[in-house]
């Protein structure tokens, strides 16, 4: 039986406890610690890199890339993994899986066929860690079905515009999805983004008809600093890529912060006396402790929060649905060639984006993210063009094949489902089942509309859809799931959250992180689960502790 070690806080200043370390939760430490007179206690899983790797980064970030040592390299370049089900393999970073990692927040979960159970991370800094860094707001429209506007939204997307490296061009795509900040400037782009930008342009009207705008990536990075080492993919060894980790190590220093890694939270109450208390369970020696505060702000992740407060609110043996985003993998081949990419080194994360938008508000949007020759083009050929005497051949493939990562809005993507039944004993965490709605891809009306536009568009941009090889990554694989207790215009229940985050009978307690989205569009996720969390924090911060 665990020891119940019960640590109080002073309650002279108002104390907020935040759980997690990820995109959300640093943004809503963003704004609380902004306040002197509140206390924020972080309580975190807070998996890190493994020493040796960290120490490899330090060495290479502090000497120029041509003297890079290849043991350092080695260590640190390791590709992703392959996993059972389908999508993409799974990332590594700096070499190491500790974002995916199973330290115990996945204890008691289990995958539905076809789904991912890496859904839960544990990491300092969330699966920030390993993202792709793209970043736009969600069009206006989007927000139609939220009981929250986009005009409100605006100052929150711009305070964390402000706090992370952002690098964008103005180009067709801020018609749908503004800039709202000053930005750093992109590298230069590769040969084959270049190529099929100038095409764009020369056929813009015609495309627009078809509801196709291009424009360049935009990304949560430092543009400018970037040495063109290729290394996007596998960690940037100069920490140009941003990670929710970055804003805790600057708010860590401040003295109204406290963060307690190691903490895996269990369970959230409000007390009679108006206070909340988080019980959570100290990973090193198996003690579970008490941490009590004003207000609690819960931001494990999507699925992680969702399983807290069913913990908590014992919403055990019933169908909680949540929305996914749901990922595609489909390859392009040009007729006309550019140079070998493997000469041209780059950076490697997304170059540009195609929006399709299917309606005449901009909410139906498909995004297809473009990519420059990484490993992964050359480990997806088929094994012939992996032949070491075959490289003219995997030559001339290279220099024509071009992959988008795309995705359709939740509302056009099969469902998620969360079951959970109640754990071992009081102090444990729920059993739980996550899966995915059986779906017929070959019916699904969006996606035979991307698909047709994108071949009515193929030879305007010389990008020809392989549509036979086009692949739906499994179940919570794209990561872009959310929506399990959606804001609602009539406020809270044990279904909904009001604006505030607030669910059931909770007053102080607030979920910040996705599960609070009442849908999940299909442009890029984390900078409005970020904006979204600032707000709830913002708001809350106006109101009486
Ligand atoms: C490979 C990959 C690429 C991606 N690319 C992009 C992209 O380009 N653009 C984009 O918008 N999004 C992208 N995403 C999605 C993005 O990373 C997530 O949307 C984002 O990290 C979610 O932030 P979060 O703070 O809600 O949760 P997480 O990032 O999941 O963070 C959860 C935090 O909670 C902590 N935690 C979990 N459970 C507990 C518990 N019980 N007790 C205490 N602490 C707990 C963890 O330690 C962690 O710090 C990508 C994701 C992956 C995996
Ligand atoms: S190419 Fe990628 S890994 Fe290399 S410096 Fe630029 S951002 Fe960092």
């Amino acid at each position: 039986v665990p020891k119940l070690a019960v640590s109080t806080y002073c309650l002279v200043m108002p104390d907020a406890i935040v759980i997690g370390s990820g995109p959300a939760a640093a943004a809503v430490t963003l704004a609380l610690a902004a306040r002197a007179e509140v206390h924020v206690t972080i309580l975190d899983v807070g998996l890190c890199l493994e020493s040796r790797r960290s120490e490899a980064v330090e060495q290479l970030s502090r000497t120029e890339p041509g003297s890079w040592g290849q043991a350092d390299l080695d260590l640190i370049t390791e590709q992703p993994a392959h996993t059972s089900i389908t999508g993409l393999p799974e990332k590594r970073s700096f070499g190491s899986d500790f974002p995916f990692r199973d330290v115990g927040q996945l204890l008691g979960v289990e995958a539905g066929p076809n789904t991912n159970r890496s859904v839960v991370s544990g990491a300092y800094g969330g699966f920030s860690n390993v993202w792709g860094s793209q970043v736009m707001p969600f069009t206006n429209a989007t927000f139609d079905e939220w009981p929250v506007s986009g005009a409100e939204m605006e100052s929150h997307y711009q305070a964390i515009l402000r706090e992370i490296p952002f690098s964008a061009e103005a180009d067709d795509l801020a018609e749908l999805f503004p800039l709202l900040s000053p930005s750093l400037v992109l590298p230069r782009a590769s040969e084959r983004t270049d190529y099929t930008l100038e095409r764009y342009k020369t056929h813009r009207s015609d495309l627009q008809r078809l509801g196709i705008r291009i424009g360049k990536a935009r990304l949560a990075f430092n543009g400018p600093s970037c040495v063109r080492c290729g290394m996007c993919m596998t960690g940037c060894p100069l920490g140009l890529i941003y990670s929710a980790a970055q804003t805790f190590d600057r708010l860590r220093s401040a003295s109204n912060v406290s963060y307690h890694p190691g903490l895996l939270v269990l369970k959230v109450f409000e007390d009679r006396d108006g206070s909340v208390v988080v019980t959570a369970r100290d990973l090193t020696d198996g003690t579970v402790q008490s941490f009590r505060g004003d207000r609690a702000f819960i931001a494990a992740g999507a699925v992680g929060s969702t399983r807290i407060v069913a913990n908590s609110l014992h919403l055990f043996d019933r169908d909680i649905g949540m929305g996914e985003s749901v990922q595609f993998v489909l390859p392009f081949v040009s007729r006309r060639p550019t140079s070998d990419p493997r000469t041209d080194p780059n950076f490697t994360l997304n170059q540009f984006n195609l929006a399709i938008s299917l309606d005449e508000v901009n909410r139906d949007i498909s995004l297809l993210h473009f990519y420059t020759y990484n490993q992964a083009f050359t480990d997806g050929l088929p094994a012939l063009f992996r032949n070491p005497h075959a490289d003219v051949l995997l030559s001339h493939a290279l220099r024509r094949i071009s992959v988008a990562l795309g995705y359709l809005p939740s509302w056009a993507s099969p469902g998620i489902h969360l079951r959970f039944s109640p754990g071992r004993d009081s102090m444990s965490q729920p059993e739980t089942l996550v899966s995915r709605d059986k779906t017929d891809w070959l019916h699904n009306p969006m996606l035979r509309q991307v698909l047709l536009r994108l071949l009515k568009s193929a030879s305007r941009l010389d990008l020809y859809p392989v549509v036979p090889k086009l692949l739906f990554a499994a179940g919570g694989k794209s990561y872009h799931f959310g929506g399990s207790f959606p804001h609602s215009h009539s406020g809270a229940s044990l279904k909904t959250s009001d604006r505030l985050g607030r669910v059931g009978p909770w007053t102080r307690v607030h979920m910040v992180d996705a599960a609070v989205f009442p849908d999940v569009a299909a442009t890029t996720f984390t900078l409005t689960i970020m904006a979204n969390a600032h707000r709830i924090a913002q708001g809350v911060l106006g109101m009486e502790w």
